[in-house]
């Protein structure tokens, strides 16, 4: 078993102090079903962790936990070793700490993408107004879309709306990034101008928590991939670990599946 395993201590359930995030025997229930089950994940800083598996197998449920978008029903969860707190302002405040890209982007309709990038940091971090003008400005220029600053999010691509996302996420300097199937609702061609966002944000050290079937993602960003099935992690290894030679059956018949 230690053959495959890359998580780095092979100690107790204490972190480290390079633990960003730390899942310790979660479990979640959605009335008879268990959708999470002793979820055990430890996330290091500056980690790409690329988690896969049939659908229905939980991973949304996961990362909405993460940000406490779902509550659990027993563990821990800790972002930066500090504990999630039920609600209030500290939640507020840990919630930006993780930034989350989903599969619809989700960008206010009625608002600029300059907008859509200067309003969180407006609102939940109290930046001043040109501060958070300009750092609206240079994220969209580093996820490629300055020069569509003045539109509305309909008159852009679905690539181009998912890379707004993705900067709105980064303008609250997120300590960790979730994306849940970012490239799932993208017509074929766009996927890769989001893939490449997400690469450089790998690549820059970012952390990173990205459920896809974009294995080639997979394979040359990821340091760990988390393979899923019916609410447990079935398996952790290294990506070549991992495609090459699973060692789950439900792995191997998944990977049969999408390969
Ligand atoms: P995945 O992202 O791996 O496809 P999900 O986390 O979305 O899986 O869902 C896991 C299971 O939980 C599915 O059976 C799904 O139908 C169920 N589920 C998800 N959200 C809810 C909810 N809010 N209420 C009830 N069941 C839910
Ligand atoms: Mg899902």
């Amino acid at each position: 078993m230690s053959n495959v395993s890359v998580t780095k201590d092979a100690g107790g359930p204490e972190s480290a102090p390079s633990d960003l995030v730390v899942l310790n025997n979660v479990n979640k229930h959605f009335g008879a079903l268990h959708v999470l089950q002793d979820i055990d994940l430890t996330i290091a800083s500056g980690e790409v962790v690329v988690v896969i598996g049939p659908s229905g197998s939980g991973k949304s449920t996961l990362c909405r936990t993460i940000n406490r978008l779902e509550t659990i029903d027993s563990g821990h969860i800790a972002i930066d070793e500090k504990p999630l707190p039920e609600e209030g302002k500290e939640l507020a405040q840990l919630r930006a700490d993780v930034g989350m890209v989903f599969q619809s982007f989700n960008l206010f309709a009625h608002k600029t993408v300059l907008e859509n990038v200067m309003l969180g940091q407006l609102k939940v971090r109290r930046t001043p107004k040109q501060e958070a003008q300009d750092k609206a400005q240079a994220l969209l220029d580093r996820v490629g879309v300055a020069n569509q600053a003045h539109k509305y999010p309909a008159q852009l691509s679905g690539g181009q709306q998912q890379r707004v996302a993705i900067a709105r996420a980064l303008a609250m300097d997120p300590k960790v990034m979730l994306f849940d199937e970012p490239t799932s609702a993208l017509d074929p061609e766009m996927i890769n101008e989001v893939l490449e966002v997400m690469q450089q944000l790998a690549r820059d050290g970012m952390t990173m928590v990205v459920v896809t079937h974009e294995m080639g993602f997979a394979r040359s960003a990821a340091n760990r991939v988390v393979f899923m099935s019916d609410g447990r992690i079935v398996e952790e290894a290294a990506p070549e670990q991992f495609f090459n030679n699973p060692r789950s059956d439900r792995a191997k018949d998944f990977l049969s599946k999408i390969l």
